[in-house]
């Protein structure tokens, strides 16, 4: 029998679908988990668990699963025998301090002696020993939020991305701990034929990411100054110019970087470059 990669993913969750997409972008295909426990891809030597977030770093340490996607804090908080093989990009928060919005807080040594709830105890207290500041930690596993309302801690240590369940329950972020995002962890002992696959995946994983940061842009330019067009589009090479039937003119093709995007776009038009058309890339191989 062909050998596979075990991955785990989280079930339900803030990072299931964005899990599922990462692997359908780089062309796995497999049926999605619902009231499933695993899925076989089709055209890739993959086999898909779905579990609790909380319990994946576990299993790819047991080799349950070859490797698996959570948050870097779970990751970290777990602190289990595991190595982070890639940055995914989504599931970005921050782990912060919050305490109720209409309390002083000048600094850290504000906590003091003070209750902070959290389902992040590990973490938490490393910090707090760090920063010299003992405090209580209630270690508590969901909803975190409502602590310090119904009076069962002065502050909490939780995940934050836009702030609104801080706000909606009238707390404000006065320190952040660390910020995070998803990565893909693997077991410390793959076998040379799963590190096979596992090189495989990531290559077509940073194909889909490269692709996602960069455009392919078309333009109309100017003979007159299609080298100084040329010089602003750096390209995977150079740019492809083809003549269009306009005399004097050319249609230049190149790739662009997110980052640079908008200030490259400005140039062009210093230069009299017209009919600029921006795609997206689907997959992009170097
Ligand atoms: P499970 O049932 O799998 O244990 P969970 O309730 O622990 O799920 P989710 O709330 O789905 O977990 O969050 C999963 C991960 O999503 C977090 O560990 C974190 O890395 C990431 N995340 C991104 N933004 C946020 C946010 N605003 N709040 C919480 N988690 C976030
Ligand atoms: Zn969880």
């Amino acid at each position: 029998m062909e050998k596979k990669l075990k991955i785990a993913i989280q079930k339900s969750g803030r990072l299931n679908e964005d899990s599922i997409k990462i692997l359908k972008e780089a062309g796995i295909e497999f049926q999605n988990g619902l009231n499933k426990l695993k899925a076989e891809a089709v055209n890739f030597p993959l086999e898909v668990f779905f579990l609790r977030d909380d319990d994946i770093p576990q299993y790819v340490e047991d080799g349950v699963a070859d490797i698996g996607i959570v948050g870097e804090n779970v990751f970290i908080e777990k602190n289990k025998q595991v190595k982070i093989v890639d940055r995914l990009g989504f599931g970005k928060c921050r782990l912060s301090i919050a305490i109720p919005k209409n309390q002083k807080y000048k600094g850290l040594s504000d906590l003091e002696g003070k209750r902070i709830a959290t389902s992040y105890s590990t973490v938490l207290s490393k910090y707090l020993k760090k920063n010299k500041i003992s405090a209580e930690i209630h270690e508590i596993s969901g909803s975190v939020e409502i602590a310090p309302g119904i009076g069962l801690a002065d502050a909490i240590c939780d995940l934050v991305s836009s702030g609104s369940t801080l706000f909606t329950n009238g707390l404000k972020e006065v320190e952040v701990i660390l910020k995070s995002e998803a990565v893909l962890i693997a077991n410390n002992n793959l076998s040379k034929e799963q590190q096979a696959i596992l090189e495989k995946l990531l290559f077509r994983i940073s194909s889909v990411k490269k692709a996602k940061s960069n455009k392919y842009i078309l333009l109309n330019a100017p003979n007159k100054n299609l080298d100084a067009i040329c010089k602003i589009l750096p390209g995977m090479k150079s740019p492809t110019i083809l003549p269009l039937a306009d005399k004097g003119w050319s249609s230049v093709h190149s790739v662009v970087n997110e980052n640079d995007f908008w200030d490259i776009i400005e140039k062009l038009k210093n230069k009299g470059a017209e009919g600029i058309l921006v795609v997206p890339i689907e997959k992009m191989i170097l």
